[in-house]
């Protein structure tokens, strides 16, 4: 049994039925805090002995419009009684609203539906190898697509096959070939590595997987630039960064950088239902032909009337400025707290990271601590607490949960 056992009492007894059920029953490729949870609305969710907790990580940041935002659900209803799935074979009438309304948001001619964000990286790399070789003319089989180090794009065989992390690599080889690796947040480095073969360039904006790790001011720009000069397609994973998180509507905005290819998801199905895509103007999209590639459940209607109602209230209820002006607020409270604890608050808008200095141990036991205190957040890249709550959250709140945050770090 993992350790949380010690830390739950007689009360909490309906809890430990379902971690021993889970514990039994599930594959042991996750190690979650220790709570069961059966309810949620707006940014509070509800476990089954009946605590409350404030959910500072929002699902990854899938849950930017708060847990079950009427609107969305609305949607999903409505949707589910006219039609849900029918394959690509067929058209159906909430697909291309979506997607024009999606294209409208992002500024690009074209999409590609997916679900899943590992599913619209590994569409981004098709669409730009392919692009590689009959636009650009790179040799057959030769493409290179740049990465950095201590990425995060999903867990598919190629995509952990370009990872740094050891552990996600490990015993799942042979990978897929054709990535090269540089430091995140060198732009030399980056420039260094380009060849005549290399067709893209694959970035996070800000490394949530990474520890929340935000490069200097004016690298998105200046690779965006080098891309531009060498005939390299910029590719951005804002899976997790995008739709609002930031503080702009996508964290290239900061720099007021377009890339040549955008990929989002998490937020994009509003915390209902999983809805990915990957843009680009025409350049880049028509190198797909029927056939080529594509998803069952990618564009479904179901999937397309989520993804229009999490597009709508992120715009409608202003969750971009919000995220940008209480991500502002909570980052500068953070960091006015004395903590002998703390080596440095970072991030943006409300995409935060403290982390925690090597003296003190890792970020987990702060994250128990807060559960304790009833804040649900997880450590990522063991030295950094996240605090990336849903969009929606109110200001009383974020309050409340700046003074549980000070506790538990002083
Ligand atoms: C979560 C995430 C992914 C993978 O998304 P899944 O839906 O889990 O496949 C890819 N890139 C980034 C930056 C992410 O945060």
């Amino acid at each position: 049994m993992p350790d949380t056992t010690t830390i739950l009492t007689g009360e909490r007894m309906a809890t430990q039925r379902y971690l021993d059920e889970a514990d039994r029953y599930s594959a042991h490729n996750y190690k979650p805090l220790p709570v069961v949870l059966e309810r949620g609305e707006g940014c509070w969710v509800w476990d089954v002995d009946g605590r409350k907790y404030l959910d500072m990580l929002a699902a990854y940041s899938a849950v930017n419009q708060g847990h079950r935002h009427p609107r969305i659900i609305a949607a999903a209803r409505a949707q589910m009684d006219r039609l849900t799935l029918t394959s690509r074979a067929f058209h159906n009438d909430r697909m291309g609203p979506f997607l024009k309304r999606l294209c409208e948001v992002t500024g690009f001619a074209r999409a590609l539906p997916m679900n899943t964000g590992a599913e619209a990286v590994e569409t981004a790399i098709k669409m730009v190898r392919k692009w590689g070789y009959q636009v650009k003319g790179v040799p057959h089989d030769q493409a290179e697509i740049i990465v950095c180090s201590n990425n995060f794009h999903g867990r598919t065989t190629t995509i952990v096959g370009f990872s740094s992390e050891a552990q996600y690599r490990a015993g799942f080889g042979p990978f897929t070939p054709g990535f090269v690796t540089v430091p995140y947040g060198d732009a030399r480095a980056f420039e260094e590595a380009i060849t005549d073969r290399t067709v893209g360039f694959l970035v996070e904006p800000i490394q949530g997987e990474g520890g929340v790790v935000v490069p200097m001011d004016g690298y998105l720009g200046c690779t965006r630039e080098l891309c531009a000069e060498a005939g390299v397609a910029f590719m951005a994973d804002e899976i997790q960064t995008g739709l609002g998180r930031t503080g702009r509507m996508f964290c290239c905005d900061w720099e007021d950088v377009r890339p040549d290819v955008l990929i989002v998801g998490k937020a994009l199905g509003g915390g209902v239902y999983p809805v990915s895509a990957a843009l680009a103007d025409d350049e880049f999209m028509e190198v797909f032909h029927p056939g080529d590639h594509g998803s069952t459940f990618g564009g479904n209607p179901l999937g397309a009337a989520v993804g229009m109602a999490s597009i709508d209230v992120i715009v409608d209820e202003g969750l971009v400025a919000r995220s940008d002006r209480l991500g502002r607020w909570f980052m500068d409270e953070l960091r006015a707290i004395e903590s002998p604890h703390v080596l440095e608050v970072r991030g943006k808008g409300l995409m935060i990271g403290v982390e925690i200095r090597p003296e003190s141990g890792t970020a987990r036991p702060f994250c128990e601590a807060l559960q304790g205190r009833g804040i649900l957040a997880k450590e990522t890249h063991h030295q950094v607490i996240r605090f990336a709550p849903p969009l929606v959250i109110a200001e009383d709140d974020l309050k409340w949960a700046l003074e549980q945050v000070r506790e538990v770090l002083t």
